[in-house]
């Protein structure tokens, strides 16, 4: 395993005022860090979660994503930034990845040159980054993704099972996964939310108020960030500065650390395909693609979408279809196609799901639907794009 950090020189004051110079090893750097962002969170873990105990696979609290990911020997580990509190922001490569230079040009000029490739290069393989753990009290797919790191370590997952198929598909492209994308959300949230009220569960996501009142889903949303002080809890949707990390999608006033670090991995790397994962309390779906995009976006996330909800239907995960038409959202996701010229889609899985497994499987059928697609057809067909 190689981890691109530099290694710090601690100085450590004993009793004597003898200043020791002791090395440590990225590894240990890394772990210390993570101990030290404890320190700087405002709010404590919040009281908000389900009652049932976790199965021992059900791994997602900041030090067991630090742990998974500094093991891997097949990937590769690296640390790509530090939240607003200073946990460091794992990513888990997997392929070969030799083009993290400079690019002669970007995805905006190039895209509208003679020639793309001037930015996008000319790729063997597609190169997808899956992220999860948008908002911290979401921790199922973060319990999917380091799943599925095992899976991909070992050939089975941190349940013992295999999944033949993903086996065989992920090779065929570059994947790096951000299994936690906002650790401090997640830091100060409960292991799973599985069999609480629909106003606990808006308690631990969104957050209380200072008179016990619980912070709306959509209402969360009028402010940006979360005013803090205003809050007896701040529930695991936010970072440390309030800042709902699914909306900083502004462009020249990006505020968090998490989406810079995102956005500048998606350029280096020409994302192909961004999935930004999530859970709410209904059944699972993949949800359609914004239609402030290029349509041929909206056409191929709209088509990825509905084949992920059928399987999800198949597997009787969800009864329903839901409604194949765009939605008007602006988030993240749509920084992505500016930034790569590559398609984002969002999912949903299900945190109030009657077993464990259930709230997890969507995301590894979710992975196999949209694999197999792209390799009929482009997931982001860069020359219909431009031409
Ligand atoms: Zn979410």
């Amino acid at each position: 395993m190689t981890i691109r950090i530099m290694p710090i020189i601690l100085a450590v004051a004993c009793a004597g005022c003898l200043n020791l110079q002791q090395q440590r090893t990225p590894e240990e750097a890394t772990m210390a860090s993570l101990r030290d962002a404890y320190q700087n969170l405002r709010f404590p873990k919040s009281e908000y979660g389900g009652e049932a105990p976790r199965p021992e696979w059900w791994l997602c609290r900041p030090e067991e994503v630090a742990d998974i990911c500094l093991g891997v020997k097949k990937g590769r580990c690296e640390v790509i930034g530090q939240t607003a509190a200073g946990f460091p922001l794992f990513a888990v490569f997997y392929g070969q990845f030799d083009d993290g230079g400079p690019r002669q040009s970007t995805w905006a000029a190039s895209s509208s040159s003679d020639a793309y490739e001037c930015y996008y290069g000319k790729p063997e393989k597609q190169t997808i980054i899956w992220a999860t753990g948008f908002h911290g009290a979401e921790p199922e797919g973060v319990v999917a993704t380091l799943n599925m790191i095992q899976l991909l370590e070992t050939g089975k997952d941190l349940r013992g099972r295999s999944y033949p198929k993903l086996l065989e598909l992920i090779p065929q492209f570059r994947i790096i996964f951000l299994p936690c994308v906002n650790m401090d959300g997640r830091a100060i949230s409960q292991d799973h939310l599985q069999g609480t009220d629909k106003v606990t569960f808006r308690k631990a996501c969104q957050g209380e108020w200072l008179d016990g009142r619980p912070i709306e889903w959509r209402e969360s949303k009028r402010y940006f960030p979360l005013p803090l002080d205003r809050v007896k809890h701040p529930g695991g949707y936010p970072n440390a500065d309030g800042f709902n990390i699914m909306h900083d999608a502004t462009p020249g006033n990006i505020r968090t650390p998490e989406a810079r670090a995102m956005l500048a991995l998606i350029e280096r790397y020409a994302a192909d395909f961004f999935f930004n994962g999530h859970s709410c309390e209904g059944k699972p779906f993949m949800i359609m693609p914004s239609e402030i995009n290029y349509q041929a976006h909206v056409e191929r996330g709209l088509e990825l979408a509905d084949a992920v909800n059928a399987r999800l239907v198949e597997a009787g995960l969800r009864s329903g279809m839901p409604k194949k038409a765009p939605t008007r959202t602006i988030n993240f996701n749509s920084l992505v196609s500016l930034t790569s010229g590559g398609l984002a889609l969002a999912n949903e899985l299900n945190s109030w799901a009657d077993s464990f497994d259930d709230m997890i499987e969507p995301n590894f059928i979710i992975m196999e639907v949209i694999l197999e697609s792209a390799l009929e057809k482009p997931l982001a067909d860069r020359s219909a794009l431009v031409r």
